[in-house]
């Protein structure tokens, strides 16, 4: 080893989904859009001044924080935008996080949490969810250094009302509570509606995911402007010029096409209750998902096995390994035809096995 590499930050980094190429394969494993973003974000594309990328952009990324609170019904001092909506925890975490006590999460959950409370030195513990892969809020009513869970949780898909998210917020008043809403478009309901009376609440959304823009890398937050301004501090104190002009343009241009974002998150919405049902008749075990991607065990064949069998055929999901989830596969919900394709072939499959 090198006299400098003592001092070198060891860190184990969080493992993205593969992003394979090919024309030929089903992509279904990283929770990304089948459809195209809204044409009107092409548009924006195509008359795009390259000459303005010459200047620095707005470093307040002003105009997208406009467009997402008259969207959100709120005030633009209510609105921190990041590069996807994994900047915008790993602000969060390095903002709120630092009285020294365990923040909390749930055992299953993603996998990106206690990467950022290592890198920050934050400590953690973590909450196990029921047999039936439910947060129990009671759980979380119990000393710590804030609270952070994904809503729907991923990888599991597994919903709570605001109701539910209101009993946490109730046991938890002086620590900041985040509820990552990475899939809140695919039939759930917000918990902004609680921003009025809970002013430790941060709530977390992204374009990646229902509107079709992972590549752009744009995510948000909503909360109480004390807690915003907190966010930019330090954003402001790493990188003041997070945002890039074509990102803050064209994530304007996605919050204005609001009747294609409804009409593609129906479509999928649609083709995953079809999915449950399908899976469920070719012998699997199903949460009932309320995200973009299906959780499944099959009743016989390990996961593990379905995987590679699947890769073979150049269709790509998820494995985790690791206690509880390692029994299952997590599958994006693709075009109709794409999961067509999925179930004819697991139907070959599990029929000579
Ligand atoms: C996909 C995802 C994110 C991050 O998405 P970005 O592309 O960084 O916006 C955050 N949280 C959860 C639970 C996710 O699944």
């Amino acid at each position: 080893m090198k006299p400098w590499e003592a001092y070198f930050r060891r860190v184990t980094p969080y493992v993205p989904g593969e992003q394979p190429q090919g024309a030929r394969l089903i992509k279904l494993n990283t929770n990304e859009n089948p459809y195209p973003p809204a044409p009107g974000v092409e548009r924006a594309l195509r008359e795009m001044d390259a000459g303005a990328f010459r200047k620095y952009p707005d470093p307040a990324a002003s105009g997208l924080t406009a467009a997402l609170a008259a969207y959100h019904g709120l005030a633009p001092e209510q609105i921190f935008v990041g590069v996807g909506s994994d900047d915008v925890l790993g602000m969060a975490f390095l903002t709120f996080f630092n009285s020294g006590k365990p923040v909390l999460f749930p055992d299953v959950t993603y996998s990106f949490y206690p990467v950022w409370a290592e890198l920050f030195g934050i400590p953690y513990e973590t909450v196990p969810l029921d047999a039936a892969f439910q947060i129990r809020t009671e759980d979380y009513a119990r000393e710590n250094g804030g609270v952070l869970f994904p809503n729907p949780n991923a990888p599991t898909g597994c919903y709570m009302p605001p109701e539910q998210v209101e009993e946490i917020l109730r046991g938890n008043q002086d620590v900041v509570v985040v509820v990552d809403e990475a899939y809140i478009d695919f039939g759930g309901t917000s918990a902004k509606g609680l921003l009025g009376r809970y002013e430790n609440l941060l709530v977390v959304q992204t374009f990646s995911k229902s509107r079709a823009m992972a590549g752009m890398r744009i995510g948000y937050a909503m909360g109480a402007p004390s807690l915003i301004r907190a966010m930019q501090n330090v954003k402001y104190s790493y990188n003041s010029y997070t945002m890039n002009l074509p990102s803050i343009l064209l994530g304007i241009a996605s919050i204005k096409d609001d009747a294609y974002f409804r009409e593609t998150v129906d479509r999928i919405i649609a083709t995953r209750e079809r999915a449950k049902v399908r899976f469920r008749e070719l012998g699997f075990v199903c949460t009932d998902s309320m995200a973009n991607f299906l959780f499944i065990r099959h009743e016989r064949v390990p996961a593990e096995e379905l995987f590679e069998a699947l890769k073979a055929q150049q269709i790509y999901v998820r494995h985790f390994r690791g206690p509880r989830v390692s029994e299952y596969l997590r599958v994006t919900v693709g075009t109709e035809e794409e999961m067509e394709e999925l179930y004819r072939f697991l139907e070959r499959y599990l029929s000579r096995r």
